[in-house]
């Protein structure tokens, strides 16, 4: 018997094909709700731009179905756009007791707490959004309090996996819900959308607490102070490290802000434990022996004005290092920030310490499964269409052919791609209503470029023009007009151009070429300043262009003189 469902439509606005800004959306009849608001950091290429947020042109259109968004982590990649689009959407978002603490943070500091309902929700309870029914299911990750969201339509549950590795036994809150994915399997998952990040890592990987042992040894042997630098919202890692320093007779300070408030708000709703008595600040340390310190700083990716850097340019004010110090550094080095660590890693080096990265012990694990992990989860729940999500086009078809391997028939295997109008019909072609996947349309989507200083925005030409002015630099040629539309070339000036004597040559020879078309200008043209600019720029530019030289960026002036002088 034909039912008559309507579809629901999965469009990803960002995080596939992609690390970074993941934004997912999923519509039916009048109800859509998103599924994290995340930025992306942006390359070396994106010249002056601080973040990269998803294009939510596709959420404006169907605005009024909107009724809610659901935040699976407080990862930036997850939560990072909150600040900007949230207040705009209008409406609730939903999360656990971590995450709602860390986004109301957030919030705060963005002076929007006022203009955002956040809704704590715990896993296991079921409530809804609009028509869609939701639970949200423990999973484990880097950080506690990850969920995986399940939404229930009227013809079977999708699941939305978020980041997760399969952790049995974490250092802070409960493991991954194992038993519940099983169940949820049994019940029925139409489609599945799940972590692809490690999916070309084989094997499994490593639990949380698996990284204590190391710790253990690289603190108790070191004969002085002890730095580690982990990502500040790594709460199970920082968990460890204060465990291991408790044990030790060591105080602990933490350095950065981030790192201070992302502690202090895991320690407030009550999932960090800090033993009383070891936590002291940086000013304390100087009456504390160097050999009973843990200092837990940010700046593992080597950012240029974090605690890690200062300590390594040796300006920090309370932490100067000495021969015999140790650093860990307790993470994965983000790729496009390599130099950045090298940088900071040499510098350590050159103060004396010892710096143990994760090529020289155990200090750092992945908070994403693996492919035998991925493969695990893919056989309990046993979904009906998959979808790789969370990751550049190499995870995601890697996670593919594992989800084809683990059972999923290969016609609903489906490799989409950001802004893909994914299509889940209940009336398959073999009429038994068990859903079938599609791409069925496509949005162009843009990147979003902002400027965090308080700039906003930046336009795609922004950044053309400061990657070319980075790459040739500025020449200014100056034109002086006179009320009676006499022209004169007073000045070529440059910035960042080739500053020799072959330059000056250069530039004295287009002052003269520029002259000779000044003044072969009709007089009308004379007097239009748009049309002197004009004139002087595609002439500099043919100059430079027969001279063969690397075009730098032309910027005529024209300058208007009231009086003859
Ligand atoms: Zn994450
Ligand atoms: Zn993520």
């Amino acid at each position: 018997m034909a039912k008559s469902v309507n579809p629901v439509d999965i469009v990803p606005l960002g995080g596939l094909g992609e690390f970074g800004k993941n934004m997912m959306t999923y519509r039916m009849d009048d109800s859509m709700v998103v599924v994290d608001t995340g930025i992306m950091f942006p390359g070396t290429e994106h010249a002056g731009v601080d973040f990269i947020l998803p294009d939510t042109s596709y959420v404006d259109e169907y605005r009024k179905a909107l009724q809610g968004i659901v935040i699976t982590h407080a990862h930036e990649d997850h939560i990072g756009a909150l600040p900007y689009v949230a207040k705009r959407l209008g409406v609730p978002v939903y999360g656990t007791k971590l995450t709602i603490a860390m986004i109301r943070k957030r919030l705060d500091e963005h002076e929007l707490l006022d203009d955002v309902e956040l809704v704590e929700v715990t896993p296991g309870e079921s409530f809804s959004i609009g028509a869609f029914g939701v639970e949200l299911v423990n999973v484990t990750h880097s950080l506690a309090d990850a969920v995986a969201v399940v939404l229930e339509t009227p013809f079977g549950k999708i699941l939305h996996t978020g980041d997760f590795k399969v952790d049995n036994a974490p250092p802070i809150g409960p493991p991954i819900d194992l038993k519940r994915l099983a169940s949820l399997g049994d019940e029925g998952i139409v489609c599945m959308l799940s972590d692809s990040t490690n999916a070309e890592v084989s094997g499994r990987t490593g639990a949380e607490s698996s990284v204590a042992a190391a710790f253990d040894e690289l603190v108790r042997d070191a004969p002085g102070r002890v730095l580690l630098s982990c990502f500040t919202s790594s709460t199970h890692r920082i968990q460890v490290a204060i465990d291991v320093a408790a044990k030790l007779g060591r105080k602990v300070a933490l350095l950065g802000r981030s790192m201070v408030t992302n502690v202090q708000t895991a320690i407030d709703v009550g999932y960090l434990r800090v033993p009383a008595g070891v936590l002291c600040t940086a000013e304390d340390l100087e009456n504390v022996p160097r050999a009973k310190q843990l200092v837990i700083t940010a700046g593992s990716q080597g950012e240029q004005l974090s605690a890690l850097a200062q300590i390594a340019n040796d300006t920090h004010r309370y932490v100067k290092l000495e021969p015999g110090d140790r650093v860990i550094l307790s993470s994965r080095v983000i790729p496009g920030n390599e130099r950045a660590v090298n940088r900071v890693v040499n510098r350590l080096f050159r103060l004396g310490a010892d710096v143990v990265q994760q090529r020289d012990a155990h200090v750092h694990v992945s908070g994403h499964g693996s492919a035998e992990d991925l493969e695990m989860v893919l056989r309990l729940v046993k979904p009906k269409s998959f979808i790789p999500i969370h990751g550049e086009w190499r995870q995601l078809f890697h996670h593919a052919k594992l989800a084809r391997a683990s059972g999923v028939d290969p016609d609903s295997v489906v490799l989409a791609e950001n802004g893909d109008v994914v299509r889940v019909t209940a009336d398959g072609a073999d009429g038994d209503g068990s859903g079938r996947i599609q791409v069925v349309d496509h949005f162009d989507l843009e990147q979003v470029l902002l400027d965090g200083s308080g700039l906003g925005l930046v336009e795609d030409c922004v950044v053309r023009d400061r990657r070319r002015l980075a790459a040739t630099g500025v020449v200014v040629p100056m034109v002086s007009l006179s009320p009676g539309g006499r022209l004169q070339v007073s000045d070529i000036l440059s910035r960042g151009f080739i500053e020799n004597e072959d330059a000056e040559a250069l530039l004295s020879e287009a002052h003269d070429v520029m002259l000779a078309a000044v003044e072969k200008l009709s007089s009308d043209d004379a007097e239009n300043e748009k049309a002197i600019e004009d004139l002087l720029e595609s002439t500099l530019k043919r100059f430079f262009r027969k001279r063969g030289i690397r075009r730098p960026v032309i910027l005529p002036v024209v300058v208007t003189s009231e009086e003859e002088p």
